[in-house]
């Protein structure tokens, strides 16, 4: 079958006043239809980045330097301006970070819905869209009477999950999501995750879920990839990570550092050190300077992706062929 997304050997670099940064380096992953993978992450480990790149909307002087992006089978990045046009929001579309902000405050609701749905569908009438529209919000349960509503008028929650009906609109098999909860209250998000997982089960379309938040996703996701400056040092199925055991040592520390609620304490256990400076990225893996297992050859050699029980995790620890040579 045919994936809604494959990336194959992404890389996207941009340059900074202090040099070169590879934002995403050599990542590869494929979506299929009705599935949630989630893409976590820190700040900095490049996951707007390659959300960005997926929709060809790289900022400032970010570039596809190698890979390819493919969306239902077609290449991002071969089509003409008219053709990618088309493309965006009707086959994929991205619910931006913060992106309640981005509406614009002097048209209405209705007015930045249409918009979209017109723009796209050159035959409909205005009056189909304005039903489309209120079905829209009907989806993303609020009250069709705010389509009359300026922005400034709805709540941060609300204003989201207009967003979200925005993104929805076309029907496209992917729609990428960018912390698209981040912003809001606790409640506010679980209500919101909640609607995202309601709709995404009706319409069957494949979602790409960027967040920093490890339990979010694992929750959320069936399918994880986890980012580290720049790249995927791990893609698991989301179930197993309910156990720390047989992972990349930055997912451990991940899972390690969510609450645990044990017989009568909490214990939180962080990750010491911080995210290495894309510009200039540790020898060998990147993660070393962090990893409690770092030995010599991982301060030299950079690790390969090894496939164990279905994960893919680039780390020595996981390189069977080697040990096997460093046992005989
Ligand atoms: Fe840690 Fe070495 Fe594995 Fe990197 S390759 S995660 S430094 S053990
Ligand atoms: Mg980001």
């Amino acid at each position: 079958k045919q994936p809604v997304l494959e990336l194959e050997n992404v890389s996207v670099a941009y340059d900074s006043q202090a040099g070169m940064v590879q934002a995403v380096n050599d990542v590869s992953l494929k979506i299929y239809e009705n599935t949630i993978v989630g893409l976590i992450g820190e700040s900095g480990s490049g996951k707007s980045t390659l959300g960005n790149a997926i929709m060809r909307l790289l900022k400032n002087s970010a570039v596809l330097t190698n890979g390819t992006i493919k969306v239902n089978g077609k290449d991002v990045y071969q089509m003409d301006k008219k053709e990618l046009q088309k493309f965006r929001w009707s086959q994929m579309s991205m619910v931006f970070q913060s992106a309640m902000n981005a509406l614009n405050p002097v048209l209405t609701i209705e007015a930045q819905i249409l918009d979209v749905l017109l723009s796209h569908h050159k035959k409909m009438s205005k009056k189909e869209a304005r039903a489309k529209a209120v079905e829209l919000m009907e989806i993303v349960s609020i009250d069709p009477s705010h389509l009359k509503s300026y922005p400034h008028e709805l709540s941060g929650g609300m204003r989201q999950r207009v967003v979200i009906a925005i993104a929805i609109a076309l029907d496209p098999k992917l729609v990428i999501m960018d912390e698209p909860t981040t912003a809001l209250d606790v409640v506010v998000q679980r209500s919101i995750l909640d609607k995202i997982k309601e709709i995404q089960k009706v319409k069957k379309f494949a979602i790409l879920f960027i967040s920093h938040d490890f339990s979010l996703v694992s929750e959320l996701a069936s399918k994880v990839a986890i980012m580290y400056a720049g790249r995927f040092v791990e893609v698991t199925d989301s179930q197993s990570l309910k156990q720390a055991e047989g992972h990349h040592p930055y997912t451990q520390g991940l899972i390690h550092a969510i609450p645990h609620l044990t017989a009568d304490e909490v214990s939180i256990e962080g990750i010491p050190g911080n995210p290495p400076d894309l510009v200039d990225l540790p020898s060998g893996c990147a993660y070393h300077p962090r990893c409690p297992f770092a030995n010599e050859r991982c301060r030299i050699e950079r690790p390969a992706i090894s496939k164990v029980n279905n994960r893919e995790i680039e780390c020595h620890l996981y390189d069977v062929e080697r040990k096997e040579v460093v046992k005989s």
